[in-house]
């Protein structure tokens, strides 16, 4: 399998064909090996146009929102990035080539462990994986620059909106069960300003908060 010339050509026809046209994260898409962050015997797609299981009733999701949702966070490579929702440990990966720090949370066991495990093994050093609620954050290392939460949500949980630092942005899919919107909002002093990128779909965010 040529994953190189899959991964060109993801980039070419998925995410810059759709628009999205920043230098530096299409060069990250480029460079970060998304099949090896889906099981062995879904390889051979890694690089569709699709969100794809990866275990425990969970999906990596599509290239392009992927793209989508690290683009609107506008990061130029100092942040302190927050995710909630760490799956396989791809969208992480990219971050962490577009920020100084991530932190992910998973709540399912299994995933943290193993997501943790092949991030180490790839390499990425600045990528912290911890297994929780992360509907509640990581009040340990906040304030955060961006905070990304990549499961549906009826709304943003406030505890996260409180861990955005002041000019931070935060991208969530908000809606129901099978149909949300992506929302970044971007946090100046006490406002909240609300833009708005299309329709989406993601697994829920399952949390006390
Ligand atoms: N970002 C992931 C990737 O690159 O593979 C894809 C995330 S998947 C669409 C959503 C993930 O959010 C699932 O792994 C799910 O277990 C996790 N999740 C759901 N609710 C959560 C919560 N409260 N805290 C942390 N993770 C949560």
């Amino acid at each position: 399998m040529n994953y190189k010339k899959l991964c060109f050509e993801m980039v070419e026809h998925q995410i810059k064909d759709r628009g999205i046209s920043n230098p530096k994260l299409l060069k990250v898409m480029k460079q970060v090996p998304r099949h090896e962050f889906v099981p062995h015997g879904m390889r051979a797609s890694a690089y569709d146009d699709s969100p794809l299981p990866i275990g425990c009733r969970q999906t990596i999701s599509q290239p392009y929102m992927v793209a989508l949702m690290t683009d609107i966070l506008g990061l130029k490579g100092d942040e302190k990035v927050l995710e909630i929702g760490a799956g396989s440990g791809y969208q992480a990966a990219i971050l962490s080539k577009l920020a100084k720090k991530v932190y992910t949370i998973e709540r399912m066991k299994e995933l943290a462990g193993r997501t943790k495990e092949l991030l180490r093994k790839l390499g990425y050093e600045n990528i912290k994986v911890i297994h929780g609620d992360g509907t509640k954050g990581y009040e340990k290392q906040a304030p955060y620059d961006a905070i990304i939460i990549t499961a549906a949500s009826e709304n943003v949980p406030p505890g996260l909106l409180e861990q955005l630092a002041d000019n931070g942005r935060l991208a969530v899919p908000i809606g129901p069960r099978y149909h949300q919107e992506l929302i970044r909002i971007t946090k100046k002093g006490n406002k909240l300003k609300e833009e708005y990128f299309g329709g989406c779909i993601f697994v829920p965010l399952i949390g006390d908060d």
